[in-house]
């Protein structure tokens, strides 16, 4: 079977790792002319995890990962107002839990593609439906034909706008705004920890990385910044405004966002279709059914969808249409039972208002108590779904 994959994110080299493991002939294209590296943390854990063991990259992922030991909300003075370690977490998920970059995951997993093809700078910007298969018109002009097409290109996925139609009809926004950045010789640091400070609608956060990096979070609701007029090409102006005023560090914070490379600045927004797949072109990862970052697992579940729809096809062998239903059954109820379980943890990191930043203090002062912490953590973090097992050896 040969299958374009349009984007080399999380979903997309699992994908292709799994299809080329069972025999199979991927091709994975992506929009950035290389390899991005840094960007933000992102936590792993979970089935994602699980499908990261079965492909052998764990050694690499723990070597460029962090086991985080704590998280701070600080007051506009600095002093600690609640924090909790980690260590119940860790017990709870018996130590597979690791924060990491989100690039470093992504070239973990390109790596594992030995034998793939990866046209970096190309995108799929066309498909035609024919009875033997989708001719894809590439963004370099060629045109090549393939057995299935797949958008594993994110929340704004370009498959999915040619394919399924505008992405306002599938986005659910969540009322946020997340800003990201890496900077340099950052003068406050503290190790392993995630330091941060709210006040109503808003939250500025720190964390410590190796070789003097610092990574800067900022997420808001939207009545900061939704009618701000520079959001779209001047979001470092945006966030200046919609952050002004805050306490801490935030200034600071600011002050080394204007000189940062990469900002990623976005919507916080959730992709719920009605179907993840259309003939012979299929959605996974967040193009598909983003949960947002809110979910804190957006990359476990894009491994889980990549791994079960690429067991699938093998499954099916020429029968796509049943492999398609199947990877879509099979997954469905347990991916959008994860995107309403999200939406809950907004007024985790932007309580809308100061009675709910209260309540979000309160409740990191149960989590700090050993077992309680232990409890929640096994409970929230649980996957209620197992890991089929498909012979693709
Ligand atoms: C600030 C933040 C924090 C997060 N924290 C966590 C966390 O703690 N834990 C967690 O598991 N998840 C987290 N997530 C979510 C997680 O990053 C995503 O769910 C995950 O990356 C989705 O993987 P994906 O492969 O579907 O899409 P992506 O990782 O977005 O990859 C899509 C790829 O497609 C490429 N692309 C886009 N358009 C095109 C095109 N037209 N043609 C070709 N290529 C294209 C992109 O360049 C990219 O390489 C967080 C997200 C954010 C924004």
């Amino acid at each position: 079977m040969k299958v374009a994959i349009n984007g080399v994110g999380i979903a997309g080299p699992t994908l292709a790792y799994w299809l080329r493991r069972a025999g199979h002939e991927p091709v994975l294209f992506e929009r950035a002319p290389a390899f991005r590296r840094g960007g933000y943390l992102i936590d792993f854990w979970g089935l994602g995890y699980d499908i990261a063991e079965r492909m052998g990259i764990l050694p690499t992922l723990r070597e460029r990962g962090y086991v985080m030991k704590r998280m701070r909300n600080v007051r506009h003075d600095g002093r600690e107002e609640a924090g909790m370690d980690f260590a119940p977490l860790y017990q709870a998920q018996q130590g597979r839990f690791i924060s990491i970059a989100r690039a470093d995951l992504a070239r973990a997993l390109v790596d594992a593609c030995v034998g793939v093809p990866v046209h970096f700078g190309v995108s799929i910007n066309g498909i035609a439906q024919h009875g033997d298969g989708p001719i894809v018109t590439l963004s370099d002009g060629r045109q090549e034909r393939f057995d299935l097409v797949v958008g594993a290109d994110g929340l704004h996925s370009q498959v999915r706008a040619l394919a399924f139609g505008p992405e306002p009809r599938f986005e659910r926004f969540l009322d946020c705004h997340v800003a990201a950045c890496r900077v340099s010789g950052y003068p406050h640091r503290d190790e392993l920890m995630f330091v941060s400070h709210t006040v109503r609608g808003r939250q500025a956060a720190r964390v410590s990385l190796r070789d003097g990096e610092t990574l800067v979070l900022f997420i808001c609701r939207d009545e900061f910044i939704g009618d701000d007029p520079g959001r779209h090409d001047d979001p470092r102006r945006a966030l200046r405004r919609a952050f002004g005023g805050m306490g801490w560090e935030v200034p600071e914070l600011l002050d080394a966002m204007e000189n940062s490379g990469d900002l990623y600045f976005d919507r916080v927004s959730q992709i719920r279709m009605p179907h993840w797949s259309s003939n012979r072109i299929a959605l996974v990862g967040d193009a598909a059914a983003c949960p947002s970052l809110l979910a804190g697992e957006g990359t476990g579940l894009g491994m889980l969808g990549a791994y079960v729809l690429a067991g699938e096809l093998h499954r099916a062998g020429s029968d796509i249409a049943r492999a398609l239903a199947a990877y879509e059954n099979s997954l469905r109820a347990f991916i959008s039972g994860k995107q309403k379980g999200a939406v809950y943890f907004r007024g985790f990191f932007a309580p809308q208002t100061a009675l709910g930043l209260v309540a979000r203090n309160l409740a990191v002062h149960l989590f700090a108590l050993p077992l309680f912490g232990r409890q929640f953590w096994a409970r929230s973090l649980r996957d209620r779904f197992t890991l089929p097992d498909y012979p693709m050896d």
